[in-house]
């Protein structure tokens, strides 16, 4: 007996090779980052993804611009310099929902954004925020709500009432640390929140009852060494786990190799500095590997969020695309160590 091939029918139209190909890449992980939302109805962005274990709908809300101008940020740049009413913040949440009806059931948790800080509430409504939580709360697995803010916006009062509204929720708070050196926070990032600050923020972080996870910028200066930006990075982590452990919070870190923002001042002076290098990935795996068997929860971040002018990691020699692999599984929790990668 002999067995006839069954080939895919060919007719004029794109194969089915063309059409999924197409929707994966415009829709799939590697979805374009970093546009600007076409109407005041819609995010900037939004993607259910795989995240650390967890089923993770990430959204980028298109608000008024962040009041702050760090100078190695380029978002306030791309946003809306007018207040968008509440009511068209709630428009975007029901748009990315009516997007995802069909996998709404399986979503363990959910990431706001914005480009600048989700507990602003001159640039996102509280009554807008709280009118979103009532719609997650109908969203009967998700267990996790992360709110990127700084954390000077952490109102403990508003925690409550999205925890009152949708009980099931843990709150956790995200926000960018960068470093612990008030030089480099105040003089090369103009990140114009002090220490202090910061701490008082991490205080109310706690006596909310939320969790805590923090960016961590490798090499958040153009002329460090690479050695010196393994111990900088060390440090802010060390920094962090003694803070969050004094006022018993739990925390985790995200290692962000830093890149050059296309634009930013940052970059433009990272550009003329005879000594700049973008960082290299393998010192990032390094400090990450080590400090999570310290016991910090870490993983790395490797989007520079469509942002970047070219210069990061990927420019550095000891950069190979089978670096990714293991930094992925490490994200995921599926290896700790590197050992056998680098
Ligand atoms: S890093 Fe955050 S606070 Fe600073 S300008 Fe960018 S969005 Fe605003």
């Amino acid at each position: 007996m002999t067995v006839e091939m069954v080939r895919p029918m060919r007719s004029m139209r794109p194969g089915m090779k063309e059409v999924v190909g197409d929707l994966y890449k415009k829709y799939g992980q590697r979805k374009p980052m970093g546009e600007s939302s076409p109407s005041t109805w819609q995010p900037h962005f939004f993607l259910h993804r795989t995240f650390l274990g967890d089923q993770d709908l990430l959204i980028i809300f298109n608000t008024k611009r962040c009041k702050y101008r760090c100078h190695f940020c380029q978002l306030p740049a791309k946003s809306s310099p007018t207040l968008i009413p509440g009511s068209e913040i709630v428009s975007q949440f029901s748009f990315v929902v009516k997007e995802l009806k069909h996998s709404l059931s399986v979503l363990d948790r959910l990431t706001f954004s914005t480009e600048g800080s989700v507990l602003d509430a001159s640039t996102f409504p509280t009554e807008a925020l709280l009118e979103i939580a009532e719609g997650i709360n109908e969203l009967r697995r998700v267990r996790t709500l992360v709110l990127e803010t700084r954390l000077e916006f952490v109102d403990i009062d508003v925690l409550a009432q999205i925890r009152e509204i949708a009980p099931r929720l843990s709150l956790n708070i995200l926000t960018g640390f960068e470093t612990h050196d008030p030089y480099l926070r105040n003089q090369v990032l103009f990140k114009r929140e002090p220490l202090d600050v910061f701490e008082r923020g991490l205080d109310r972080v706690a006596q909310a009852g939320a969790q805590l996870t923090t960016y961590v910028l490798f090499k958040p200066r153009w002329d460090m060494s690479d050695e010196e930006a393994v111990a900088e990075a060390e440090a802010s982590i060390d920094y962090l786990a003694a803070q969050t452990k004094m006022r018993g919070l739990d925390f985790s870190v995200r290692l962000n190799p830093m890149y050059a923002a296309d634009g930013s001042r940052w970059a433009k002076k990272a550009h003329v500095s005879p000594d700049y290098k973008p960082p290299r990935l393998t010192d990032v795996m390094r400090v990450a590997e080590k400090k999570r068997q310290e016991g910090v929860k870490i993983y790395i971040g490797m989007s520079t969020e469509g942002l970047d002018d070219g210069s990061n990691y990927l420019a550095r020699e000891d950069y190979s695309p089978s670096l990714i692999k293991p930094v992925l599984l490490f994200n995921s929790g599926k290896i700790d160590s590197f050992s056998g990668y680098l």
